[in-house]
């Protein structure tokens, strides 16, 4: 049994939290792309916890978790979240979490890269969280990245890495101007974060195929959402990977195999984070107002995230983007105070009105059709189930699932585990 969990919209819909709460049913947890980008807010009993590389089974005794050759691994990063977790009582053994051998790391010189080109690109940046990822992508695909495996070989990948470092100085050096990089403090860093973790890694592929060759249960948690993958989002200010249900099997190591099921988050409204168009965006005081609801700041970044109402356009070429049988829906307790509440339901471009999310370009020149639904003005952070909804939140589901084409089978009303309504 292979499900996924992905996002519908920008991100940050609450993946994290819908991993915690349904992975208590599945054996494993793999993320497949991404890397400490992302930002996963959980709140258990435990505790509260940010989650950026290690997947959200992490908190559950029980569940192996892996990160999967589609990720690009910050090992410093990857050491230092481990271990503020290990502090808040979490177990991080070679027994529960499992780093493929094929994954990407991210080199210090890609962190270095990310920022020399966001500041370059100045006014015209694209809003990158300044982790290396683009730039470890690049390299991924350019063939010239260090994997997680060449770690259990470090004499050879020491030598490898004088000729990587030569090639990155024609960037960084040549081509930026900046204090070239040195192969000595790069191989001090791999020796520091990356021979520790040497235990750690292994062919996740056969792990993953033993597992659901012996009947085990295996959740897929995507980072990002369907607007940020790196094709099918609003390019170019998309992430560098693809947040894509449908490349889960891959970017886990089980191209063999078939999702059984792909579930979709989505946020009640929209919120965004960094540089793009977003259509649906509120300004001014409405926008303070739901920024200060929905408590919309990175979790990675702390950056204030730009918010708007929720977009049918968008959402509904996420939920097909994302092949989603169901869906999740989020935060809808964010929404209890509003005695009206707004829907983007279509685009105004060139004058025509359109339903369907049109190519990046033209989302510039897109101004939204905002139309008012009765709010329901009340707490529904106490509900259960879907008779303690009141009527109104009841139709504003009913008519999300309407636009969006797809069934809505959890709807969250808070942030901890337990604070959910079943609607099927
Ligand atoms: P992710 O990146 O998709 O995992 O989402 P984030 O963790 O970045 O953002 C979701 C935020 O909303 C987190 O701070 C969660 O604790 C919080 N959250 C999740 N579900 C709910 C909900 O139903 N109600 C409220 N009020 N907060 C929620
Ligand atoms: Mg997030």
């Amino acid at each position: 049994m292979l499900t996924s969990i992905c996002g519908i919209n920008w991100g940050d819909e609450g993946k994290g939290r819908m991993v915690d709460l349904l992975s208590g049913g599945y054996d494993i947890v793999c993320r497949y792309q991404g890397g400490n980008n992302a930002g996963h807010t959980v709140i258990n009993e435990r505790g509260k916890f940010i989650l950026n590389l290690l997947p959200s089974g992490i908190l559950r005794e029980n569940v192996v978790n892996v990160l999967g050759l589609g990720m690009v691994i910050d090992i410093k990063h990857l050491t230092e979240e481990a271990d503020r977790l290990r502090a808040q009582g979490v177990k991080i053994t070679p027994d529960n979490l499992k780093i493929s051998d094929r994954a990407t790391v991210t080199m210090p010189y890609h962190v270095l890269l990310d920022c020399l080109e966001e500041d370059r690109l100045a006014g015209k940046k694209f809003g990158s969280t300044r982790r290396g990822i683009a730039p470890a992508y690049a390299d991924r695909y350019m063939k010239k990245s260090v994997r997680m495996g060449e770690l259990l070989h470090p004499e050879q990948l020491y030598e490898r890495v004088k000729d990587i470092v030569e090639w990155k100085n024609l960037t960084v050096a040549g081509g930026y101007r900046n204090a070239p990089v040195t192969a000595e403090e790069v191989i001090e860093y791999l020796k520091t974060y990356g021979e520790p973790l040497r235990d750690y890694i292994c062919d996740t592929g056969k792990l993953l195929n033993d597992a659901e060759a012996a009947g085990k249960k295996i959740l897929f948690e995507a980072q990002l959402g369907a607007l940020r993958d790196v094709d099918y989002g609003i390019i170019p200010f998309t992430s560098s990977s693809s947040t894509i249900a449908a490349y889960a099997p891959i970017g886990a190591g089980v191209p063999n195999l078939k999702l059984h099921k792909s579930i979709g988050i989505m946020k009640a409204y929209s919120s965004c984070v960094g540089e793009g168009p977003f259509v649906a965006e509120y300004f001014g005081e409405k926008a303070v107002r739901l920024r200060e609801e929905g408590s919309e700041y990175g979790a990675a970044t702390g950056r204030p995230r730009r918010v708007g109402p929720f977009d049918a356009v968008a959402s509904r070429y996420g939920v097909r983007c994302q092949g989603a049988d169901e869906i999740a829906l989020t935060k809808l307790d964010v929404l209890s105070d509003y005695e009206e509440i707004e829907i983007c339901t279509a685009y105004e471009l060139d004058g025509k009105l359109t339903r369907e999310f049109p190519y990046p370009d033209a989302l510039d020149r897109c101004k939204p059709v905002f139309e008012k639904v009765k709010g329901w003005n009340t707490d529904i952070s106490h509900c259960r189930k879907p008779s303690d909804l009141p009527k109104a939140a009841r139709e504003y589901i009913a008519l999300l699932e309407k636009l969006c084409e797809c069934n809505i089978v959890y709807v969250s009303v808070g942030a901890e585990r337990d604070e959910y309504v079943k609607m099927k």
